[in-house]
Formats: C-alpha cells, sequence, structure tokens
C-alpha cells in the first residue's frame, strides 16, 4: 500500500538541530506494521548521528530508535500482533536473513543489517527514526511490550536497556557473587546498574564526579560509588572487578578502569569514543584482562530484557518531555544534566511546531 506522510522532526545538518520535517513512509508489503509513534527514548548515539560524528549521516535525519508505537495496520503475514497492540522498534529495521549472524539471532550483528535511522531500507530509500508521527517496520524487528510495562517505560529498555543485558547476560553462569563495574551513569549506565543488581550481581558504579553518589547508591541501589578522578578511591579497588561495562561517549584514558579489573576481568565497551582510544599492553597482559565491545542486543535478547524487567518490576528513571523540548534536552544532555534518560511523548506533542 502507498506510504502515509506524516511528520518527523529532523536534523539537517551537523549543527544537529531539530525540525519539523514532512516526508512519506516508505510502502508497505504483507510482513509490514505500520504504527503509530507514542514515545521514543533520547540516546546519545542520536547526538552522535545528528552531528556526523560517528557515521556518515545523511540529512535530513530524523532520529530515534527507543520506539513504543501502537499497531494501526497491519500486513496479511503478519499474525503475532494485533492493531491496537503497543509494540517496541529499537536500532534495526533490517539484516540479510541469510549469513552467520542472522542464521544465529545475532542480528545485529549482520554485516548488511539496516539501522532503524541513517540507514538505507531495501527499497533504496533513508530509514528514518522514531521522532515521528508514524512508522512502518517489518514484523522481524518489532518486539511486543508487555502489559505490566507502561510504554514509556519500555522505550529506554530497546536501545540502552538490551545494550547492558546482552553482554550481562554471559555472567549469570557464575556461581560466585560477580563484582560488577558500571562506568559512567548515564542513560545506559543507570539501566546497567539496575539490571546488574536484578541479576545478583555486586555493583560498584564508577563515575566522573560525586554528584551522583547518593542517587547511585540510594535511588539505583548501587553497592558502592567510585569517583575516577579520586585516586585514593581508586587505589582501593584495585583488582577488585569482574567486568566493567563501559559507557562514556568520549575518549577517555584506560589505564585507570583496567586496573580495577581483577584477573580474567573484562572491560565491556558500548559507549561510542568519536576518537581512537588507547591502552597499554602491560596492562591486559599482567592479569590476563580482556577488552570487548558489545553492539545492542538481538531481537530475541531485546523482547527477553522486557519480559525481564516486568518480571523484577523494575522501574528506570526517565524524565518525559514533549518534542517542542527535544534541542534543549539533547543540550542537558550533552551537559550530563539529565537523570537519566529522556523520554519524548511523541503522541502527546504538537509535530508541527
Ligand atoms: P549519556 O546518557 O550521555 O551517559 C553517558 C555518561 O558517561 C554520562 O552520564 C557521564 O556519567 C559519563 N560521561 C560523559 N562524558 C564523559 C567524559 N567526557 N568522560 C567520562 N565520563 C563521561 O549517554 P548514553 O545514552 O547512556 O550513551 C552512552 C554511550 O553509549 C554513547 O556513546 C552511545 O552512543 C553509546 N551507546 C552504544 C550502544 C551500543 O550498542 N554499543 C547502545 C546505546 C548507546 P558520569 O556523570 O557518571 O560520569
Ligand atoms: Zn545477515
Amino acid at each position: 500500500m502507498e506510504g502515509r506522510k506524516v511528520i518527523g522532526w529532523a536534523a539537517r545538518d551537523q549543527s544537529g538541530h531539530l525540525s519539523p520535517y514532512s516526508f512519506t513512509l516508505r510502502e508497505t508489503g504483507p510482513d509490514d506494521v505500520v504504527f503509530k509513534v507514542l514515545y521514543c527514548g533520547m540516546d546519545h548515539t542520536d547526538l552522535h548521528q545528528m552531528r556526523n560524528e560517528i557515521h556518515s549521516t545523511n540529512y535530513p535525519l530524523v532520529p530515534g530508535h527507543e520506539v513504543v508505537g501502537e499497531a494501526v495496520e497491519l500486513g496479511s503475514e503478519v499474525k503475532k500482533f494485533r492493531v491496537g497492540d503497543i509494540i517496541g522498534v529499537g536500532c534495526i529495521v533490517g539484516s540479510c536473513g541469510e549469513c552467520f549472524s542472522c542464521k544465529s539471532n545475532i542480528e545485529q550483528y549482520c554485516n548488511n543489517r539496516i539501522l532503524t535511522y541513517n540507514g538505507t531500507y531495501k527499497d533504496g530509500r533513508p530509514t528514518q527514526g522514531g521522532f515521528s508521527s508514524a512508522m512502518v517496520v517489518h514484523q522481524k524487528f518489532v518486539v511486543g511490550i508487555p502489559e505490566k510495562l507502561a510504554p514509556e517505560q519500555a522505550a529506554p529498555l530497546l536501545c540502552a536497556g538490551v545494550t547492558a543485558y546482552s553482554p550481562l547476560k554471559q555472567f549469570n553462569r557464575s556461581d560466585k557473587v560477580v563484582k560488577a563495574g558500571i562506568l559512567g551513569l548515564g542513560g545506559v549506565g543507570h539501566l546497567g546498574v539496575l539490571i546488574a543488581k536484578a541479576m545478583g550481581h555486586h555493583v560498584t558504579v564508577i563515575s566522573s564526579s560525586d554528584k551522583k553518589r547518593v542517587e547511585a547508591l540510594e535511588h539505583l541501589g548501587a553497592d558502592a560509588f567510585l569517583v575516577s578522578s579520586n585516586s585514593a578511591e581508586m587505589e582501593q579497588a584495585v583488582n577488585s572487578l569482574d567486568y566493567i561495562l563501559d559507557t562514556v561517549p568520549a575518549v577517555h584514558p584506560l589505564h585507570s578502569y583496567l586496573s580495577l579489573l581483577n584477573v580474567d576481568g573484562k572491560l565491556i565497551l558500548v559507549g561510542v569514543a568519536p576518537n581512537p582510544l588507547h591502552f597499554d599492553s602491560v596492562d591486559l597482559i599482567l592479569g590476563k584482562k580482556t577488552i570487548s565491545g558489545s553492539f545492542i542486543g538481538s531481537i530475541e535478547e531485546t523482547q527477553e530484557i522486557l519480559e525481564f524487567w516486568a518480571e523484577k518490576g523494575l522501574t528506570s528513571m526517565i524524565e518525559v518531555v514533549k518534542m517542542d523540548y527535544a534541542n534543549k534536552a539533547f543540550e542537558r544532555m550533552e551537559r550530563n544534566d539529565v537523570r537519566y534518560r529522556f523520554v519524548l511523548d511523541v503522541a502527546g506533542s504538537n509535530m508541527e511546531s
């Protein structure tokens, strides 16, 4: 069926400034879900992309990849959803379906994955994200939001939540208490704390200042808090952690963080530094340590984190804002002034101005 007209908010150039933008959704096929966008989380990756910091950005760019919506129209082959269902879409909306990653249900690692925005769809058109009144997505890349979850609470789980959940799952095979470090207490980091705690890990937050100490310990339930510039505090924690989830979105020296890891410890990079990171080989060799990376999670894991969240009764700390606040919200995100995730109330916003 012919694509419908929608209004999104797009960045037009590297300033990243967002403003209203009318465009047409792609034509729908038998496997597509058309949905009205209700809420969309705001991720630091949106900011990187709006400013052309990590992938080459095609403008106009409608960001947003933590999208919760209400299904309004279903293709003839869509059996797992009904009109009116509350559904979610994360960072990818397509993959080849044939490679090792696709066949192993880790389609986020497919070399031909199609990103939710700033990608090119199979019909050659640019993909556009959830800062938009509606979207159309192939059913394989759509997850169901559990009834127990408020839609605005579910939004950050679709990228930030699964980004923490996917790499942390590997530690659940341990029969001793896992000593976790969460580096950077922002959108991904605060969900990392909640998820790691719910998995039974002992959680240490490593933050760039003292400002979030009380919140980390009292509101999020972390067990310990380190300020990375406080060398006495850092010194005391040397060799104490099994892993560190590194969510820092900037270049940062790795030496002091690697020293916090115990023998065999893992530094898991999820934060995207716009320029190369450096490390000393002896920091890894003298401790059999590993630096690894992780990209979001699979569609299966995205559904899993939603169920896990609902089952454990977890609550994220979000600030719900309207579309006309989006530019200001990104400014605040950049200043590290958000507790801890902005979520756009898209359906409740006037998208035209
Ligand atoms: P965010 O909300 O801005 O949080 C980042 C946190 O890192 C800040 O709250 C701050 O925490 C710390 N930080 C910021 N600048 C820093 C600096 N210059 N040096 C040291 N610490 C700094 O961002 P986010 O949305 O959580 O995203 C974090 C990163 O993960 C981004 O680079 C994003 O692109 C990336 N990401 C990757 C994936 C993936 O699949 N791998 C998925 C989602 C996001 P403190 O105040 O505690 O220091
Ligand atoms: Zn593939």
